[in-house]
């Protein structure tokens, strides 16, 4: 076959095209990304040079019964939850993470769930060789699950296997960045590599009805090596998430075609694979040592369902010039906000303190309503105290220094009294019918009662 060569720059960072080469990629402003890829033509009398005529579609109305997607339950509920209810057949998730933090368990671990089930799952292990793959599976005590294996980075190869199947409800390709088309001349691994085999895989998926997990790398920066051109194509994706110190694991939707965004599963890597963690405030909360000076607790809400976690400050003199903000699992800009709003509407300075900021457990908290919690535990380090342990805080803050209120009071202060806490610390305004709970509730309005409470004991 005569290849008409044809030049084309693209951005291995955010996928971007460009005619010609440049130092610094236009689109997303990153320097040394853009790399020359070769691509074929499409050949002659293939159809794709020449658009065809097409045919008369059926207009509908925006009336009509809603159709529910058919879905099966993955035997896994903090998959489940996090999917929506279960995985739509015909859909392609995404799921995206740091080498190393457990994707390929995941997957092994679902695939032998639904063959146990007496679903057809068949792996494809582009990282691995199959003795890798039958080792993990034997590790995690699944080595007698009806999984169809095999280690192929061909897609060629992969189409061609899957061509041949009758039914597979679940195919998984661990992982996509290691797949190659030999249509291409482009390494594995590079934008149109990656871009040209998730799109045969979907079409496949569609075709087949059948259900397609991709796993996707993750580099440093946040971005999935050869990236937004799969989060586009596919239905869900899946972020895999969690700190190699620590041992749980969470999964969040961040694109769901079939559900909400906002639910999180957490898992726990324990030696025999994933264990799932029914109740997350246990665990965010189990190594608490709630004497400690600083910290404070959040009641949080991760989509539907509330989770309690700690938050740790540590206000220390500072000798440099510039004092230190540093904050782990929450937002740095979130941080320098409370500060701001702490001096300028509560007269407590911290000009000369080096801060730094903790979410226990390494959780990344999103949500607004973590400011008084943030401010309780400053507040609580910059005097040197110990808050009541048994005390949760929840509540906005605005630049104004009012405290606003949070959505889904009622359940916050359930799961707080369920775990024990007596007190809460929370907006004034906002659902009066949340002191259904037996929580003694303390509600402030204003950012300075709470300094007030808490100011400098010595
Ligand atoms: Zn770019």
């Amino acid at each position: 076959m005569a290849k008409a060569a044809k030049s084309s720059f693209v951005c291995q960072s955010c996928g971007a095209i460009s005619a010609r080469w440049s130092g610094k990629c236009v689109s997303c402003g990153d320097w040394n990304t853009i790399v020359e890829e070769v691509t074929s033509a499409p050949p002659p009398g293939s159809g794709l040079t020449r658009a065809s005529k097409g045919r008369t579609l059926t207009l509908e109305t925006l009336a009509g019964a809603p159709e529910e997607a058919p879905r099966f339950l993955t035997g896994m509920p903090e998959l489940d939850r996090v999917t929506g209810g279960g995985i739509v057949p015909g859909s392609v998730l995404l799921i995206s993470g740091e080498p190393g933090i457990g994707k390929s368990t995941l997957l092994l671990q679902l695939a032998a769930a639904l063959g146990r089930a007496g679903r057809r799952a068949i792996y494809f292990s582009g990282e691995e060789a199959a003795a890798q793959v039958r080792l993990r599976a034997a590790r995690l005590g699944l080595a007698d699950a009806p999984v169809a294996l095999a280690a192929e980075t061909s897609l060629t190869n992969i189409l061609a296997t899957l061509g041949e199947e009758k039914r597979a409800d679940l195919v998984v390709i661990d992982s996509i960045q290691t797949l190659w088309s030999d249509a291409l001349e482009a390494a594995p691994g590079s934008v149109s590599q990656v871009r040209a085999a998730t799109q045969s895989l979907v079409r496949y998926a569609k075709q087949a009805g059948c259900a397609l997990l991709l796993v996707g790398h993750v580099t440093k920066d946040g971005q999935i090596a050869g990236p937004k051109a799969v989060e586009h194509v596919v239905d869900t994706v899946l972020s895999f998430e969690g700190d190699r110190g620590h041992t749980y694991r969470i999964l969040r939707a961040t694109k769901n075609r079939f559900g909400a965004t906002d639910e999180i599963g957490v898992f726990e890597m324990a030696g025999s694979g994933l264990k799932e963690v029914a109740n997350p405030s246990e665990l965010f909360l189990g190594e608490r040592d709630a004497k400690a000076p600083g910290t404070s607790v959040f009641a949080g809400m991760e989509g539907t369902r509330p989770i309690l976690v700690e938050i740790q400050a540590l206000v220390a003199p500072s000798g440099l010039g510039v004092p230190r903000r540093a904050v782990v699992g929450w937002e740095q800009s979130r941080l320098a906000m409370l500060i701001a709003v702490l001096e300028a509407r509560c007269g407590v300075s911290f000009a000369h303190h080096d801060v730094y900021l903790n979410v226990a457990g390494g959780l990344r908290i999103v949500e607004p309503a973590a400011d008084l919690a943030a401010a309780a535990a400053l507040l609580a380090s910059l005097g040197n105290r110990a808050l009541d342990p048994k005390q949760i805080h929840f509540g906005e803050i605005s630049l104004s220094g009012a405290v606003r209120a949070a959505p889904h009071m009622g359940l916050r202060l359930k799961e707080a009294a369920k775990l024990g806490f007596t007190e809460a610390t929370i907006p004034a305004s906002g659902d009066p019918n949340a002191d259904g709970a037996k929580l003694k509730l303390r509600r402030v309005a204003h950012l300075k009662e709470l300094a007030e409470a808490l100011g400098p004991c010595d």
